[in-house]
């Protein structure tokens, strides 16, 4: 196969050394110099324009920050679908909105190239390992076509229907984990502060029907949980700024269908507040600071 891979920065940088590990070629396009210069290190092609990437390739493979990117990228006066041939392949695996992606797609269609999305779950971590989900929405031949070259950087690939729908399930999972995030950070905080000790508490939790996936692997109180980014500060997990950009991708969907998302738009205000104050770059369980300053 050769593929484009335009988008080559934290997430990105990692997927397509996956690809180059497993012997395929990659043209690859970054604004970043450093993006790049890594990517040249671990054997990829340096290429000077997103076309100039595609125009070598079958596959291409976007991991871009948000839907303004993918747009450029795709549709934009130096787009790739400008210079694909009939027959390629596109999956844009970056978090965006489902409406970019499905009148993305629709322009492909016309010119006989399949798109897809495929946003991931698994973060940075997922990324370099090559333990990444795969969120699809495709058609079933477009599925079956792009299946081998996703399993080369992921381990768990769920077709969600047809496109859009891959979105659609990335930013409903994540409204759910920033919603039950701030929840475990509330009720944890509210219980030290009615004399609680916190271990007990959690302790509690996770053996009662408080328990998720927050309380339990990710606790937002530090040192419940060893591993989690609230016993290290705050660092090195799923940026604030990132699940508040995932917040109001739901929150704007949701409007566009006039459907409620009542916690969402509470919890999106929470997370904007964490982000003016200065915890942007830290992980999204840093939500606490918005109950108390300093977690013991
Ligand atoms: P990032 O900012 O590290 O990387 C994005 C890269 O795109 C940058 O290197 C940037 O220079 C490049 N870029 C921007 N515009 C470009 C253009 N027009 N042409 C070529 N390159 C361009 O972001 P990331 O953490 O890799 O995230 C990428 C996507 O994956 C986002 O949509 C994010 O929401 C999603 N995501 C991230 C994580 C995570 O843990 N970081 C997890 C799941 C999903």
């Amino acid at each position: 196969m050769k593929i484009a891979f335009i988008g080559l920065g934290n997430m990105g940088g990692s997927m397509a050394q996956n690809l180059l590990k497993a012997g395929q070629t990659v043209f690859g396009f970054d604004l970043s110099e450093v993006a790049l210069q890594h990517f040249a290190e671990a054997g990829g092609v340096v290429c000077e324009s997103p076309q100039a990437a595609a125009k070598q390739a079958d596959v291409v493979i976007t991991m871009l920050p948000a839907a303004k990117h993918v747009r450029d990228v795709y549709l934009g006066e130096k787009g790739v679908l400008a210079v694909l041939k009939a027959g390629s392949l596109c999956i844009d695996s970056s978090t965006i909105d489902p409406q970019t992606i499905k009148d993305i797609a629709a322009v492909g269609r016309a010119k006989q190239i399949s798109i897809c999305d495929a946003p991931v779950s698994g973060g940075t971590l997922g990324a370099k390992d090559g333990t990444l989900t795969f969120m699809i929405g495709a058609d079933e031949a477009t599925f079956n076509a792009v299946k081998p070259v996703l399993s080369l950087m992921g381990k768990n690939l769920v077709h969600c229907g047809d496109v859009g729908t891959g979105q659609v399930a990335k930013i409903c999972n994540n409204l759910i984990l920033g919603i039950s995030m701030t929840a475990v950070a509330e009720g944890m905080a509210l219980g030290v502060k009615l004399g609680i000790d916190p271990q007990a508490l959690a302790g509690v939790i996770n053996s009662s029907t408080g328990r998720c996936w927050s309380s339990e692997i990710y606790n937002p109180w530090p040192h419940i949980c060893d591993n989690a980014p609230a016993s290290r500060g705050y660092t090195d997990g799923f940026a604030a700024q990132l699940m508040l950009k995932d917040l109001g991708l739901a929150v704007e969907a949701a409007e566009q269908v006039e459907h409620p998302v009542v916690l969402g738009h509470q919890v999106q205000k929470m997370y904007q507040q964490l982000c003016q104050e200065g915890d942007a770059h830290l992980d999204f369980s840093s939500i606490m600071h918005q109950y108390t300053t300093q977690p013991a």
